[in-house]
């Protein structure tokens, strides 16, 4: 007996079924104009599938108005694949085999799976953790900073790599939680602490490794405890980093096996995408169809800014 494949469902087969889903999904609370907002004050115009006139502003829009698909001619049930397929691969997948996939170019995938990252983003949140609970702060670095970022060389000789050359992300994990991703081109204390700072609850616990750039945040919070790795200890009662250590082995498999390169300009894109998987994962309860289905909750209130996505077709 074969699986029976979730691609088969009608939503990612049909374009017009796909728009309906969509209209039941983001209209659930009543059809709003994607142009002014104005709420069930809209008809549909007779002869065109999926389309509305708004009496409030007299635009014509549909559900993709006022989203990351605006203007898109890509057809719906596309889009829908292209969201599933990104939720239910753990480590991501790669624009050159979603093409494939969808049978959509590369060029239009590539841009759809950035603006699906765009949709994974989230707004300002509350902080993580709180009284009692752990919050695990850990960097890892992603390939090199641009040359003119990079810090300048005091002495002549070999250049030198290493940490200071590459390009620093700062992870926090709330233990059986959520995860928070930053790009801080270089993992300097008072970047990192600044991270730390915006997005850790003061009463909560923060466990990190005995690097030196949490040594003076770490006293704003009600305790900051280490585990030394550097003389092999990984645990100490609960003090560990291993939840956050898990968070970036499966970032760094898919950032080295899947994207592979990675402008800068849209590292923050891609950590949103593991931010989002990890923390819409199956050991939370959420499995694919639900993950995709929050991922698509997320395209209204996102007009994609062109410019910025378009910089560079790359990576
Ligand atoms: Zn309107």
């Amino acid at each position: 007996m074969t699986a029976k494949n979730p691609l088969n469902n009608v939503i990612f087969q049909d374009a017009s079924k796909a728009r309906a889903w969509l209209e039941a999904l983001l209209w659930a609370g009543g059809r709003a104009c994607g142009y002014c907002g104005t709420l069930e004050a809209s008809s549909p115009l007779k002869g065109r599938d999926g389309y509305y006139q708004c009496k409030a502003c007299r635009k014509q829009f549909t559900v993709m108005v006022g989203t990351v698909f605006e203007r898109s001619h890509i057809p719906l049930n596309k889009w829908l694949q292209a969201a599933f397929i990104m939720s239910a691969s753990k480590k991501g997948m790669s624009a050159h085999q979603m093409s494939r996939m969808l049978g959509v170019t590369y060029k239009s995938t590539w841009f759809m799976c950035h603006r699906l990252r765009e949709a994974m983003k989230t707004g300002s949140l509350p902080p993580l953790g709180g009284e009692g609970m752990v919050v695990e702060a850990d960097e890892t670095y992603l390939g090199n900073l641009p040359a003119h970022k990079a810090p300048v060389r005091k002495t002549p000789g070999r250049p030198k790599f290493g940490p200071h050359h590459k390009r620093a992300i700062v992870s926090l994990v709330e233990r059986g939680g959520q995860a928070r991703s930053f790009y801080a081109e270089t993992a300097k204390v008072e970047k990192v602490a600044a991270i730390v700072r915006e997005n850790v609850a003061k009463e909560s616990r923060l466990h990190t490794d005995t690097s030196s750039v949490y040594k003076h945040v770490g006293k704003e919070f009600a305790s900051h405890e280490k585990v030394n790795h550097f003389e092999k200890e990984f645990a100490r009662g609960d003090v560990t980093t291993n939840t956050i250590e898990g968070f970036f082995s499966i970032f760094k498999r898919g950032m080295k096996g899947v994207y592979q390169h990675c402008d800068e300009r849209h590292l923050h894109r891609y950590l949103a995408e593991f931010d989002f998987r990890y923390n819409n994962r199956t050991a939370l309860g959420v499995d694919d169809g639900e993950r995709t289905t929050n991922m698509l909750k997320g395209i209204s209130g996102k007009r994609p800014n062109y410019r910025r996505i378009n910089e560079r077709a790359t990576a």
